[in-house]
């Protein structure tokens, strides 16, 4: 058996996002089938998206969709520090390596060069590349500006007329030229690595055996595999998980769909039915079932069994299939959830009496009040002046208050 080091490497930019869960779930699944551990690197490189407090909401929403961590910033481990911004000085050697080697350059240009080079590229409808200008510099002279503290960045060098090999478990081998390839800023001014360095460098580091990430960052892999091959390294297969869209095909983001893990926790989604739903979204049972636990799915699902037509995200099956899980729960089970979702506002003993009844038809948690909340209010609030008025409710009382037996 091949012993797994999977990871997740979320960005602390504020809200728990789905997607997060939805990479969890493929690397937690990887760890559960063949052993090994879950580790979870927090990539706060980017001081302005940086969003106070996100650590903890990203631990709280792994916690409720019952992903166990093995290694990270909380739990320690060998291969730690688990925070980017705790690992400067490691990347900064392994950039000054690349300029040793030559594999790295230092670039002075100044940001109002690049955009007027930028602007010239898009005028022209060219690829916008850096144009490599740095790299003529001599090393020395260059090492002497930086002495001088003159202001930098690090770019890799990448080779002129290659093309570069990939392979991706779910779409196997591509090519990518490398003349469209940019000369990536691996560290910038400010100290601070981008991704790309520090990715390699500790996916390398930690022993990552089976990267999963976005699509997004496909177009990327071939720099990344150029990072491997400068150092020297092996690099491992990685897999690059379709994104998640809404069911009109656009991308889901903050303004467009529900991004956010608590949404679905507060719509009362529960977290098993969560995980199912985005497995589903890009992998199909062998035998056509699409209710299945993560242990079942753990055990049966191969990278290259992944659908990459780009998996619609559809509320309502969500809802289909919670009201699935929702049936499945013990009743007793059952209203000790929903009195907790609704913080103890009623009686748990009465829930537990109207559970059986609203069972068959809740489809979330969030929908037990407007089902069956008026059992629990001697106040019943009605339209005035509609037909159905208080005298019919007189008689409807009558007649029921007479019945020998309710069934
Ligand atoms: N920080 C990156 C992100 O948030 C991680 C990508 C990766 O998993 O390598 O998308």
């Amino acid at each position: 058996m091949v012993v797994v080091r999977a990871r997740i490497a979320p960005s602390p930019t504020g809200f728990p996002h789905v997607g997060t869960i939805y990479q969890a779930v493929f690397n937690y699944a990887l760890v559960k089938k063949n052993g090994g551990s879950f580790i979870i690197r927090l990539e706060d490189t980017d001081q302005k998206r940086f969003v106070e407090g996100s650590e903890d909401v990203i631990y709280q929403s792994l916690d409720w969709a019952g992903i166990k961590i093995n290694e990270g910033p909380r739990e320690g481990g060998r291969f730690g520090p688990y925070r980017q911004s705790e690992r400067l000085e490691i990347y900064k050697k392994y950039a000054e390596e690349l300029i040793d080697r030559g594999h790295a350059y230092f670039c002075f240009c100044s940001p109002e060069r690049l955009q007027a080079l930028r602007q010239r590229q898009e005028d022209g409808h060219q690829p916008t590349l850096y144009d490599k200008q740095c790299r003529s510099l001599s090393p020395t002279e260059a090492k002497k500006r930086v002495e001088q503290g003159e202001n930098h960045v690090i770019r890799m060098n990448v080779p002129e007329n290659e093309t570069i090999k990939v392979i991706d478990s779910i779409r196997g081998e591509i090519s990518f030229e490398s003349n469209l390839i940019d000369d990536q800023v691996i560290l910038k001014s400010d100290g601070f690595p981008t991704y790309h360095l520090a990715l390699v460098v500790d996916d390398h580091l930690m022993e990552i055996s089976r990267p999963i990430r976005g699509e997004e960052w496909l177009s990327s892999y071939p720099k990344h595999k150029l990072l491997y091959d400068f150092f020297g390294w092996e690099m491992p297969v990685y897999t690059h998980l379709p994104l998640l869209k809404n069911p009109d095909g656009s991308k889901i983001s903050k303004r467009h769909g529900h991004t956010s893990v608590n949404w679905y926790r507060e719509q009362g989604i529960l977290p098993e039915a969560l995980v199912n739903f985005l497995t589903h979204l890009v992998w199909n049972h062998p035998e056509g079932k699409e209710v299945y636990s993560l242990d079942e799915f753990a055990g049966l699902f191969e990278f290259k069994d992944i659908s990459v037509a780009g998996p619609r995200f559809d509320l309502k099956k969500l809802e289909w299939m919670n009201g699935e899980y929702l049936r499945k729960t013990q009743n007793s089970n059952l209203k000790d959830q929903i009195f907790k979702f609704l913080g103890g506002r009623y009686s748990e003993e009465r829930i537990g009496k109207v559970v059986p009844i609203v069972k068959e038809r809740i489809k979330k948690l969030s929908e037990f009040e407007p089902l069956a909340g008026f059992l629990f209010s001697d106040e019943i609030k009605y339209e005035e002046g509609l037909e159905f008025n208080k005298d019919h409710l007189r008689s409807a009382v009558d007649v029921l208050g007479n019945l020998a037996e309710w069934k």
